[in-house]
Order: structure tokens, then C-alpha cells, then sequence
């Protein structure tokens, strides 16, 4: 057993996480239920996290960031996934999918430009990797980018885009040079205001309904060369790095809907009585409880893990990070349901949250890499037929 897994948090941690979560519950909580209903879209909480700094954990203070690092980043995470699945996702948009691949990729006018607007929040960000006919197998993707004297092309379609209806900029991932396959793709930051640029939003989803999600249409979108990330035909590889740190946040987050559910049945087992007393003294009721703690604390000790490996610079650690989002992420398809189960008919209803909860958790094994590919990614790397490290 590593001794990552024995993690003592800092007092700075120990502060954020309990201005989050104070955060969380004072402003987000009370509405979570009802905005979820209405499909609403919070664009106000989205600032409010931005003022308190939430985006910039990973992010160097040149840059608008607070440099807090990667476990402060999961932290912050886990607390706003507790109390919305919706507005975790602003983690992915305006930080890791965005922000830090620019930071890491990008021209310096391109850092100065769009990562201070995205850790305050001025802009609003998306990442489009998946399309219509190219989910798991991103490579297969068919959007291009032909270069034209100082500008490129952009043309192709993206699909399920989250925040893509109400997103700013874009980091999208099209073919400079198809007939390569991987090696011919390319990274860019899109206006997404630029001519060209249409969404339409998939409305109708199982979840995360005060969470836009879209359809990106670029009809000869043309953005300047100095948008294009590091090299062409890089794309891939970074790809591969941008996965390695959203992934993260998708564990972190699924981590905050295993506790909301914690949260709530316990709660509920300690008010409903039936035949005579309370139902969390049935041991039955019990297992299931020990359940879902056993199962979200393991969830969080490999999130965990991840965050520190990162902190200790080692960015590129797809082994830990798939693990742990394999793990995370089954956990909060699984921890609901026994929620639900404590729960039962109540939990049924939307009196409770924990039929939100149960759909938030839905999303996590799909988002970020479908749980099969998670699997094939350890197990080739156990088998030594791929490293996941490289
Ligand atoms: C709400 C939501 C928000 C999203 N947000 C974004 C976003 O912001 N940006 C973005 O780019 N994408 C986004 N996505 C897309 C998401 O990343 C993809 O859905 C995901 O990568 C899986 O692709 P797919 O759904 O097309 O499944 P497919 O690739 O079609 O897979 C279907 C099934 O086949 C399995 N499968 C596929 N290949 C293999 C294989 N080689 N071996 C074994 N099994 C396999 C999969 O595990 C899955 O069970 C979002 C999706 C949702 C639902």
C-alpha cells in the first residue's frame, strides 16, 4: 500500500474545503432541486465560484490562478459535485479542458488572453473532442483544419458539448492532416462567437439538466494560426494530457455525489421510524450504509492519490488518474442506488434529492472516457501490453 494513501490535509486545504462546503450548502444546496427542474442555468453561481477563486487551484497566480494545486483542485471539486453534478462540470470548462491546456500548450498572447478571462469567469469555456460518429475512438473524428495564409479553417460538427450553447471559447480538436489518423490532429482555441460557429442544445438529457449541453456546427470558421496549440498534428498526445487531468475532476466530482448520498440517507435513517424505531437500526439498512461509506472513502483515497502524484509533478499519470475515475465513477452510479434503496419510496419522488443525486451520478461512467475504455486502459497497462504512463 502506498503512503499516499495516508493524507493529512493541510490547514489551507482544511480552510478551502470548509469555505466551499459552506459555500455549497449556503448558496447552491437550496436551489440545486429546483433549478435542476427547471433547467436552469445558473450563470450567476458560476461567477460567484469564480470570485471565490474556486477554478484556480492548478492555475500559477500569473495567470489569475491561486497555484493551490491539484488535491486542493479535487477538494473544491468534490464540494460543489456534492451539491450539484450540473455546476461541477464549470471545473472541466473553465479549468482543466481549457485553461490549463492553453497553459500548457499555448502561445504566450494565447495564456494572456484567455486564462485570466477563465478563471474569473468573464468567458465562459467548453472543450469538443466527441462527435456524432466518433465517441471512444476520438481519432476517428472527421472535423478539419486546413490552413489559409495566417488562418485556419475550421469545419465539422462536435456533439454532446458540455456548456457548448452558452460557452465563450472553445479548445476543439480537428484534422490538419486525416490520411495520419492520430498523428494528423490538431488542437485549437475557437471563438465561439466567430462567424461560422452555430450550437444546438440536446435538450431531453437523464441528467445534469441545469447543466447546457450541445451540438458545436463550424461552417468555414476561420481562427487565427497563432490559435493553434503547440504544433500541428500534436493533438492527439495532447488529448491524451487534457483526458489525464479532466478526468480528475470527473472522479472528484463523482466522489461529491457518492457523499451527497451518504449525506441523505443517512439523514433519512436516522428520521423515519417504522415498525417501532428508527430505520438505521435495522442492520440491514446498516450494510447498506456501510456500503456506500466503504465505497466512497475508497473512491476518494485513489482521487486523492491522483491529486498529490500531480502535486509532486508528475502530471501525465493516466494509471492513477483512469483508476481512480473507473473507480469514482462506478461508485456514483452505485452509491444512489443504495441511496435510494434507504430512501425507498420517498427517494422515488422528488420531495427528496435523491432522485437527483441518482441521475447526477448516471453521467460519470460515460463523461471523460466510457468505463469500458477506463478498463482497457488498466488492464493493457497490467499487462504490459501498453504503458498508461509514458
Ligand atoms: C452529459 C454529457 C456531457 C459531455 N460533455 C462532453 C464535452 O464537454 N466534450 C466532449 O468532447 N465530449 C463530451 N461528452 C461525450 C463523452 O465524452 C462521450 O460520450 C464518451 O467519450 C463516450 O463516447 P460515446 O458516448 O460516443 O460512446 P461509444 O464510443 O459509442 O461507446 C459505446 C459503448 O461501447 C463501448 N466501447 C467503445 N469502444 C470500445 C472498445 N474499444 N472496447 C470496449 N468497449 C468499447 C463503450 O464503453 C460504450 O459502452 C459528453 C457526454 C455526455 C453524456
Amino acid at each position: 500500500m502506498s503512503d499516499e494513501y495516508d493524507v493529512e490535509l493541510t490547514e489551507e486545504h482544511r480552510m478551502l474545503r470548509d469555505m466551499v462546503r459552506k459555500f455549497g450548502d449556503n448558496e447552491i444546496l437550496p436551489k440545486a432541486d429546483e433549478d435542476e427542474k427547471n433547467h436552469r442555468f445558473q450563470r450567476e453561481l458560476v461567477d460567484q465560484m469564480a470570485e471565490l477563486g474556486l477554478f484556480g487551484c492548478p492555475v500559477p497566480e500569473e495567470y489569475g490562478g491561486n497555484g493551490m494545486g491539484y488535491l486542493a483542485h479535487a477538494i473544491v471539486t468534490e464540494e460543489i459535485g456534492r451539491v450539484s453534478g450540473s455546476l461541477r462540470v464549470a471545473f472541466n470548462m473553465q479549468t482543466m479542458g481549457t485553461a490549463l491546456s492553453i497553459l500548457k500548450w499555448g502561445s504566450e498572447d494565447l495564456k494572456r488572453k484567455y486564462i485570466p478571462e477563465l478563471m474569473s469567469a468573464k468567458l465562459l469555456g467548453c472543450f469538443g473532442i466527441t462527435e456524432p460518429d466518433a465517441g471512444s475512438d476520438t481519432a476517428g473524428m472527421a472535423s478539419t483544419a486546413v490552413r489559409d495564409g495566417e488562418q485556419y479553417v475550421l469545419n465539422g460538427r462536435k456533439m454532446w458539448i458540455t456548456w457548448a450553447p452558452v460557452a465563450d471559447m472553445a479548445v476543439v480538436f480537428a484534422m490538419t492532416d486525416k490520411k495520419a489518423k492520430h498523428k494528423g490532429m490538431s488542437a485549437f482555441v475557437m471563438d465561439m462567437h466567430a462567424p461560422g460557429v452555430s450550437t444546438i442544445e440536446i435538450k431531453d438529457k437523464l441528467g445534469l439538466w441545469a447543466a447546457p449541453t450541445g451540438e458545436i456546427i463550424m461552417e468555414d470558421v476561420r481562427i487565427p494560426a497563432g490559435n493553434l496549440l503547440g504544433e500541428e498534428g500534436r493533438g492527439f498526445g495532447f488529448l491524451m494530457q487534457e483526458l489525464a487531468s479532466t478526468r480528475l475532476t470527473a472522479a472528484a466530482g463523482a466522489v461529491g455525489t457518492c457523499q451527497a448520498a451518504i449525506d441523505e440517507s443517512v439523514k433519512y435513517a436516522n428520521e423515519r421510524s417504522q415498525f417501532g424505531q428508527p430505520i438505521a437500526r435495522f442492520q440491514m439498512v446498516q450494510e447498506v450504509i456501510a456500503r456506500m461509506v466503504a465505497e466512497t472513502e475508497a473512491a476518494r483515497a485513489l482521487v486523492w492519490r491522483c491529486a498529490i502524484q500531480k502535486d509532486r509533478g508528475l502530471l501525465n499519470n493516466m494509471r492513477e488518474t483512469v483508476i481512480a475515475k473507473y473507480y469514482a465513477c462506478r461508485a456514483a452510479d452505485e452509491v444512489p442506488n443504495l441511496g435510494l434503496e434507504v430512501l425507498s419510496a420517498y427517494g422515488y419522488s422528488n420531495e427528496y434529492p435523491i432522485a437527483r443525486i441518482l441521475r447526477d451520478g448516471k453521467v460519470y461512467k460515460i463523461l471523460e472516457g466510457a468505463t469500458n475504455i477506463m478498463k482497457m486502459i488498466i488492464a493493457t497497462d497490467a499487462l504490459g501490453i501498453k504503458k498508461a504512463n509514458r
